[in-house]
This record gives C-alpha cells, structure tokens and sequence, in this order.
C-alpha cells in the first residue's frame, strides 16, 4: 500500500535536504518513491536532479489547458519522480493552490497507481498559514506528518505551530503526527531540549541528525549525500532515517503548548543552560 508522508518545519531548517535524502534513501532500498515539492520556490527536489530546477505544476497550467499528470513529473536520480507544485503570479490568489491543482491531476489521472508508487513524500513549508498549505495533513492525503526541527526556539515555535494545526484537522480525518526529525543536532543539550519539547508534545524523534559538512559538500555538486557520499557516516544517518520511516505505523495527535506553555518551557531551559556555565 502507498504511503504519503508530509514534511513540515520552520523555513531553512533543512527540509529540503532531509525530504530530498530520505527519498534518495528509500529509491536505494528499492521503493518507488515521489518527492512532491510544495514551496512556491520550487526548489524542493534540485539535489535530485543535479542541481537543476523543473517546470513547475502551476507553471504548465498556465501555459497548457490540458495537463497530463505525466507533463509534471520529472525523474530525477534513481529514478525517483519529481514534482514542484510551484507558486502563483506574486500577489495573486493563494500559495497553496498548486499543491492543490496536482494532488487532483494526480488523482483524477490515477497518477499513483499508474507508476506503482510506494512512498510520496511531501516537502512543505514552515507555517500553516492557508489552507492549501494544510492541504496534505487534511482529510485523505498524507498518512503521517513528520517535523524537521532543531533545538533553536524559533524552530521549536514553528513546530508547536504545525502541532496545533494537526490538532484541529485530527477530528475530521487528518493526518496525524509521526514524529520530530531532529536535526542540525551536535552537542548533548540540543539533544536534551529536542527530548524534552517531543516529551511535553507527546511525540517522539524519529532521528537525530548532525549538521554535517558532507550536507555541504553534496550540495554544491547539486546532489544528495546519499548520492555524493554514499559510505559517509551522514549518508548512514539518512539511511538510518529512512528504515524507522519504513517502520512507522503509529501516528498520533500530538499535544501542542498553549504560548504560555511554550514560553514558560523556554525559559525553563534557558535557566538550565546558564546554570550550567556557572
Ligand atoms: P526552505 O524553508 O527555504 O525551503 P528548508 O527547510 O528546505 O528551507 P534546506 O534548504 O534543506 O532547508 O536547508 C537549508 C540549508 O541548510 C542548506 O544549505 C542545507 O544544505 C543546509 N543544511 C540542512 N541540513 C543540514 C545538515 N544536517 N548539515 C549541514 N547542512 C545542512
Ligand atoms: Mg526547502
């Protein structure tokens, strides 16, 4: 059965990188996998396809009145499928509606099913701020959310957010949550607060993942790790990554902090790490 995962967090926190080698990931453990980029940027799935940028779903709508699904899917390395929903004319009607145009292309054209996909994986955006952005947690698209956070607050904040969001769809049939992907995880209190927010949460880390100089590496050669660097200790992390997501079943709601919360829980670390340097 086909698996459709959403990939939420806060905006430069490694989304991408992360969605890009998780699925570069599971190609290699022989999944079909489709990376469904749904930032108006449309760079979601350029370390797949060696740097290189794809027209996008909203694009060629504009340009074409009849669509095929198979005019907006590119493969990109080990034959992963891409696609990037792309954006709106800037001022022009809502950044979610691309994601919302493809993910009914695909179904009306049976997309899925056609190209015997296993895994999509969704790499949205930080915050929920419409609902075409909600559009893979709400009703009959995503199966599981997962959020890229690091131990930073604002980051942490953003995830909340998403908790919240989910929260609201869970009684009408919305995905529920799967977990956090901790990353740009180095030192033991990063560690220690990601634990605590996913404790409070009611959730769990899926992974901890290092920010890693082979990451950097990669990406200038416009590829994934996994790709560049198969045999680096990073490129075993996503690997690793990719086997608990092939395990997870479970999702549930998560229990996201009123503000007041979240407040007094930051500073409660905060409290932590000077008493710490005294
Ligand atoms: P946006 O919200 O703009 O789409 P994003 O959440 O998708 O951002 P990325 O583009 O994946 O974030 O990552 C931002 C930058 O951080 C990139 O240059 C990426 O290479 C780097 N980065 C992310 N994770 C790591 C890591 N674990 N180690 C090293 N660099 C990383
Ligand atoms: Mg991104």
């Amino acid at each position: 059965k086909i698996k459709q995962i959403a990939i939420y967090g806060k905006g430069g926190i490694g989304k991408s990188t992360t969605t890009s080698n998780l699925s570069a990931a599971l190609s290699k453990m022989g999944y079909k996998v489709m990376q469904f980029g749904c930032d108006p940027k449309s760079d979601s799935t350029n370390t797949l396809r060696g740097g290189k940028y794809i027209p996008t779903v909203l694009d060629m709508m504009r340009e074409k009145p009849k669509v095929k699904a198979m005019d907006v899917v590119y493969k990109g390395f080990n034959g992963i499928y891409c696609v990037e929903s792309g954006g709106p004319q800037p001022g022009v009607g809502c950044a979610g509606r691309g994601i919302i145009s493809a993910v009914d292309l695909f179904k009306q054209q049976r997309t899925f099913e056609e190209l015997e996909i296993d895994y999509v994986i969704y790499d949205v955006l930080g915050d929920v701020v419409c609902g075409g952005f909600a559009m893979p947690i709400r009703a009959g698209i995503a199966d599981h959310v997962f959020t890229v956070s690091s131990a930073d607050f604002m980051s942490v904040y953003a995830a909340n957010n998403l908790f919240k969001g989910i929260e609201k769809y869970a009684n009408t049939g919305g995905a529920l949550l799967g977990g956090i992907i901790a990353n740009s995880i180095n030192e033991e209190y990063q560690k220690e607060i990601v634990d605590d927010f996913a404790k409070r949460t009611d959730t769990k880390i899926l992974q901890y993942i290092p920010r890693s100089v082979e990451v950097t590496k990669s990406e200038l050669q416009g590829k994934t790790t996994i790709e560049a660097l198969p045999e680096s200790k990073q490129a075993g992390i996503y690997m690793e990554l990719a086997k608990r997501i092939e395990a997870h079943t479970e999702s549930k709601v998560p229990q996201a902090l009123e503000q007041a919360e979240l407040r007094e829980w930051s500073e409660h670390w905060g409290k932590i790490l000077i008493d710490r340097q005294e």
